[in-house]
């Protein structure tokens, strides 16, 4: 073997060895500028969201989850375009502003356990996998959490415990949870997840219907168990399903 191919053997191990830790993949710039679109974003909305800018762990959970990932094949190209995509199932993968937004308003922490309650592409999950100690994610389409939950185990997210159900009713065998997060819009904050927050945790919840200008709510529950809401912007999610 001439030196020449040596040297491409070992540069092709070493490429092989850095993705295995995900430290740099082919997508890693295109993360970067991800970011970089979100933190444009959280210029445009400093009034509403009240900071300047996000969580640095938050951003740099998002400059590591691969996004490609966890869209179809066919939308990979869009992965990192700061926009919602389609992942079928008549459901979408939210905006990464909007996960970068949704994250931060929890303070996420090492050593906490959140719940998800619409887990989707399982991106959201991910991110906060990052984050935490345990995500806990409901999905109410058999198919799409099927599908997911083989993802997130093909990708070694052990952190990340799924189910299938009916989110409404939080998940009490693991409750109570320092935050929860819905990914899905419903016309009022259901009661069993305020029940299933711990005192001084957090919810984030995009509350209005298909029909209604729909508000991101932050809502807080104190050392006391008293709940406080803020609308922090309008945004628009699908609809949460159910018999609730
Ligand atoms: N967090 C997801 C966003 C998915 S969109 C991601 O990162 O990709 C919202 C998801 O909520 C959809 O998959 C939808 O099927 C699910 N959903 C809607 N109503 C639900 C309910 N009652 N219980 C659990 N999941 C629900």
């Amino acid at each position: 073997m001439s030196l020449k191919y040596i040297i491409v053997w070992a540069f092709a191990q070493l490429v092989f060895i850095t993705n295995g830790l995900v430290i740099a993949d082919e997508y890693t710039l295109q993360r970067q500028q991800m970011v970089a679109d979100i933190e444009d974003d959280v210029q445009i909305t400093v009034k509403y969201i009240t900071k300047k800018s996000f969580n640095k762990l938050v951003l740099q959970a998002m400059k590591t989850v691969p996004r490609h990932q966890f869209v179809p094949a066919k939308q990979r190209s869009m992965a990192y375009k700061n926009r919602p995509l389609a992942i079928g199932h008549g459901q979408t993968i939210s905006q990464p502003f909007i996960v970068a937004l949704m994250t931060d308003l929890l303070q996420p922490q090492p050593g906490q356990r959140v719940l998800e309650i619409g887990t989707g592409s399982g991106y959201q999950a991910a991110v906060l996998s990052e984050l935490v100690a345990e995500v806990y994610s409901i999905e109410i389409i058999e198919e799409l959490g099927e599908a997911t939950t083989q993802l997130l185990t093909r990708m070694d997210y052990d952190n990340i415990k799924t189910r299938i159900a009916d989110g409404y009713d939080g998940w009490p065998q693991y409750a109570p949870f320092d935050s929860i997060m819905v990914t899905a819009a419903i016309s009022h904050i259901p009661p069993p997840l305020v029940k299933q927050l711990k005192n001084g945790g957090r919810m984030v919840i995009p509350v209005g219907t298909r029909f209604q200008t729909q508000y991101l709510t932050l809502v807080d529950k104190d050392k006391q168990g008293k709940v406080t809401t803020r609308q922090v912007l309008p945004v628009a999610f699908v609809p949460f399903t159910g018999g609730y």
